[in-house]
């Protein structure tokens, strides 16, 4: 059984998620205001698996309450729902660290969906966490990990391992760097990344995209105001090199 918390001002739609997430065998809390739920989350007496939080709430709004989270380094499976599926709102989304999002209306099935694919993660990770469970340090890369100048990008459970620091990604930052790990030697369009990564085909403000590279380049860059393995390619986008002394 899962603990899923439930972020929504609107009354009716949270016992309509407490109800259908309860059928799917979860225990399901619900909280009307971020600062409740921050409240709730940041306490330590309880501990949730997952979060489907509405960007739309009274006070502070989903967004704050996502930054706070992460900023707290809380790094619980966040699934974000957005009144309206404006690209603009999905990126700071994710720029806040939401691992998904759901625009509303929504499907119930899929919602379902997506939140299981978030608590299969979560699973991953406490596997991770088991000292017997530790997978052997892999020595080639595989489609689950990325080796590069010192680095490891632990795709499955979503770490980044820097000398001896791990840090922790978020989803979507996991999938930018496998996106652009998969076009090494060639440059990708911030409109590829949004296409690709995000699902997003509209026209919008691809300036977005930026808010993750320098995430992204503190990640990985010794310098990150010099970045080398993160290149910007001017006129075309973004350049993964993972080894750039061997350049040329
Ligand atoms: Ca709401």
């Amino acid at each position: 059984m899962s603990r899923i918390l439930v972020v929504e001002d609107e009354s009716h739609l949270a016992e309509g998620l407490r109800f259908n997430l309860e059928q799917e065998g979860h225990s399901v809390q619900v909280n009307a205001t971020g600062e409740e739920a921050l409240k709730r989350l940041m306490g330590n007496k309880e501990e949730f698996d997952a979060v489907v939080l509405d960007v739309m709430l009274p006070g502070q709004d989903g967004f704050a309450v996502a930054r706070a989270l992460r900023a707290a380094k809380n790094y619980v499976p966040v699934l974000m729902l957005t009144a309206r599926s404006r690209p603009e709102d999905v990126l700071e989304g994710f720029a806040a660290g939401a691992d998904d999002y759901l625009a509303k209306p929504f499907n119930l099935a899929i919602l379902i969906a997506r939140v299981q694919s978030l608590l299969r993660r979560k699973i991953w990770q406490h596997g991770a966490d088991q000292p017997q469970a530790k997978p052997a340090p892999r020595s080639a890369d595989t489609p689950e990990a990325f080796h590069f100048a010192g680095k490891i990008v632990d795709f499955e459970n979503l770490r980044l391992h820097v000398g001896k620091q791990t840090l922790q990604l978020t989803l979507m930052e996991s999938e930018l760097l496998r996106y652009l790990i998969q076009n090494v030697g060639h440059p990708v369009s911030r409109k590829a990344i949004l296409e690709n990564v995000w699902g997003l085909h509209e026209d919008t403000d691809t300036r977005a995209i930026d808010n993750f590279i320098v995430r992204l380049r503190r990640y990985i860059e010794e310098e990150p105001a010099k970045p080398r393995h993160l290149v910007t390619v001017r006129g075309l986008g973004y350049e993964f090199i993972p080894f750039p002394d061997k350049k040329k």
